[in-house]
Order: structure tokens, then sequence, then C-alpha cells
């Protein structure tokens, strides 16, 4: 039997626990935990994502200050604002919607946020912080994984783990906290030779490729544990049809947007191989917020000097 890993209700449980958090910390220090969302330009995927979050934030207690900034905002405003985030008591996290507009300075403007605010996980003090072991942040999906792996009892140390994927937001500090968990890992990108053969090695299979249905029996063992990180937007319907096992729901969702959103796995196919599996939607996707809201609720524990409940 194939555990489906659900990622909706574990996103939930997630989220609900930093509403408690929040609360406790609202009565503590009279103030909620607070995260700042910076938004350069009008791209509709990043107005998604920004409005979603700001939804989970209020959601569960917490303040959201929105930044919404014209697409021409020169860099030296957006260093001024991140400076001015970091100076206010009120922010917690700082989180700028990635990707920015081509003429700003995408490294520059994230290596400026307070390290101590940087829910992201992204500055170089905090990916450093990572790999020797110290208490920082860690981007949001990967931590979402590592949570919910742990939540569903799947052991990690001494296993061995190939991640495809060696992406600075999900594929590298993916490793990094596998490692910390002692598991083996591999890591795996588009140089990799005979990549089905080395996946089929895994114990625990992480897909963040970002290439629908790449990942089909061939890489999978029987057994093994496999992560879809990837969300791709299929409009060929043929392998539509193919990657979401002819599904009535999605097909006719499919009909309506003219594509559907698949993983980086063949679910149809890996499914009946694997021991656990994420689906695509309602696996990884949903643990990223949950996690923002997470590592904000930290970000205030810490700067407030506060304890975490037991357990939390
Ligand atoms: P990315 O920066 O484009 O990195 C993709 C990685 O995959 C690169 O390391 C690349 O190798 C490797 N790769 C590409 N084609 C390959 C192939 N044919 N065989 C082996 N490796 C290959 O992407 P990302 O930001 O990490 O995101 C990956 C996927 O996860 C995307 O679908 C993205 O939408 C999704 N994502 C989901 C969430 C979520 O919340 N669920 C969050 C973030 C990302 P090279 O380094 O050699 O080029």
């Amino acid at each position: 039997m194939t555990t489906i890993l659900d990622g909706v209700a574990t996103g939930a449980t997630i989220r609900s626990e930093a509403a408690e958090a929040a609360a406790t910390i609202r009565n503590q220090a009279g103030r909620a935990p607070g995260l700042a969302v910076v938004l350069v330009g009008d791209d509709p995927a990043s107005q998604v994502y920004v409005g979603s979050k700001r939804r989970a934030c209020e959601a569960a207690g917490l303040a959201s200050f929105g930044h919404l900034l014209p697409a021409d905002t020169p860099a030296a405003e957006l260093f001024a604002l991140i400076d001015r985030l970091n100076a206010d008591p009120a922010v917690d996290g700082i989180l700028v919607q990635l990707p920015l507009p081509a003429h700003l300075p995408t490294r520059e403007l994230l290596e400026r946020i307070d390290p101590a605010k940087d829910v992201d996980g992204f500055h170089p003090v905090n990916v450093g912080r990572l790999w020797i072991d110290e208490p920082g942040f860690v981007p949001c999906t990967p931590a979402g994984i590592i949570e919910m792996l742990r939540r569903y009892d799947i052991p990690l140390r001494g296993r061995r783990a190939v991640v495809i994927g060696r992406s600075t937001i999900v594929g590298k500090p993916m490793a990094g906290l596998l490692v910390r968990e002692s598991a083996t890992v591999t890591v795996a990108h588009s140089k990799t030779r005979d990549l089905p053969g080395l996946c089929r090695e895994a114990e625990i299979l992480i897909a963040a490729v970002g290439r629908a249905g790449l990942v089909d029996a061939s890489y999978v063992a029987p057994g093994a544990v496999v992560i879809d990180v990837g969300m791709n937007r299929v409009s060929d319907r043929s392998l539509a049809e193919r990657l979401t096992g002819g599904d009535e729901k999605r097909m006719a969702a499919f009909e309506r947007n003219g594509s559907v959103l698949v993983g980086d796995v063949d679910y149809p196919a890996a499914a009946p191989l694997a021991a656990a599996i994420t689906p695509v939607p309602g696996g990884v996707g949903p643990l990223t917020v949950a996690m923002l809201l997470a590592n904000t609720v930290t970000a205030a524990r810490r700067r407030l000097g506060l304890q975490a409940a037991a357990g939390g």
C-alpha cells in the first residue's frame, strides 16, 4: 500500500500551530509576529503568491505589511525600504517576492535583509548556518518537506537520499537538511550521468527539477519515498492525460484553463512502486506558506527573547 503524503493536512496543522504560537506571543509581548512582504511589479503569479501569503498571515493572527511597488522602482528605493524594515520593531520577517524585475540587483537586495529577519533563508549567513548546524532560517520549501517527513514518522537516519536539482531555494538546502538528519545524500542535476540508475538507488527521492513527469517508473526503486517539488503547467493534452492518469476533475480543469498543474514525477507510473509519495497539487505546495508562518513566529520569538512552548 502506498501512503499518500497529504501536504494540505500537514500544512493546516503547521498553520494552526503557528496561530497558537502567535497568540501566545501576542499575550506575552503585546504584539503579534509581523511579516513584511515586498512585491515589485505586476507579475500575475507573484501577485497570487503574495496574496496567499497575506491571507495565511491574517488567518493565523500574524500581522502582515504589504509593500507593493511599481516595476520601475529604482534599486536605491528598495535598499532604503529594506533598511526601514530592518529597523522596524514590528517587523519580524522580511520577504522579497522573487523574481524581481531584471534591472534590480536581486542578490544584493536579499543580502541587505537583516539575517535575523530573513524568514526565506536566502541570506548567505543563514545559508552558512544550515551547513554549520547553527540555528538560522532555512528556505520554506525544503524545511516543510523535512517537517512532513518527520510528522509521518519516515526515518531519514542512515538512509540513501537523492535530490534532483541544485537550486539555492530548493535542491541545495534540501541536501543540507537531509545531511543534518543523517541521511546519505547525493545531489543530481542536468549534468548527472545515468540519472534513472542513480535515482533507483534512493530510499528517499526528492525531485526539484521543473520538468513535467521526468521521474517515471524507471527512476523509482520499490519501496522508495518519493517527494515531488515540481510545479509545472502542461498544455499538451496527451501529456496532461498521462500525468493526471486521466483524472476527470483535473482534465475538466484542463478543458477550462487550457493547462493543468503537474509535478516532476509521473505520478501514475511512480506511485504504485513507492512506499509513500506526495501528489501534485496537494503535496509539497501547501507546506511552503505554512513554513513561512512558522519561520516568522520563530523570528519573533528570537527577537523578543521568548522561549517556544514545550513541543513547539
Ligand atoms: P531551478 O532553479 O530551475 O533548478 C532546477 C534544477 O533541476 C537545476 O539544478 C537543474 O540542473 C536541474 N535539472 C533541470 N533539468 C534536469 C534534467 N533533465 N535532469 C536532471 N536535472 C535537471 O528550479 P527550482 O527553483 O529549484 O524549482 C524546481 C521545481 O520546483 C520547479 O517546478 C518549481 O516550480 C518548483 N518549486 C515548487 C515550490 C513549492 O512550493 N512546491 C517551491 C519552489 C519551487 P542544473 O543546475 O545543472 O541546471
